[in-house]
């Protein structure tokens, strides 16, 4: 994998991820603006349990979007010390069709079964 073509598209996906992140940030506040609104004794109600697992949801989301930023920093760190494009368990060379795909991947597709 060319250094720059993995820039780019380390920086393409931390652009989506990080949007995604905004998005469902406005949205959750929307939820939880919407569960302050309703009467207390409405908590155990079917409306109240939708909202409270859209909540979860949503807060399910952003920890998967928070947790995939992370590792595009890990990989552009890796990047820089030269160590990106190889598995982190075994140490095999990633294929690139596999970097386009997943660009922060830290695994090969066999560690990634594993
Ligand atoms: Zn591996």
């Amino acid at each position: 994998m060319d250094e720059r073509v993995a820039r780019e598209l380390l920086g393409q996906a931390r652009s989506a991820a990080q949007q995604r992140l905004r998005d469902l940030g406005a949205s959750f506040e929307d939820i939880v603006e919407a569960s302050r609104d309703s009467n207390g004794d409405d908590e155990h109600d079917s409306e109240g349990v939708t909202v409270a697992a859209t909540r979860a949801q949503v807060a399910a989301l952003i920890a998967a979007d928070r947790r995939k930023i992370e590792e595009i920093e890990r990989a552009t760190q890796s990047l820089n010390a030269g160590t990106y494009g190889r598995c982190v368990k075994c140490g095999t060379r990633i294929p690139d069709r596999r970097l386009e795909a997943r660009p922060a991947t830290p695994w090969c597709v066999d560690c990634a079964r594993g």
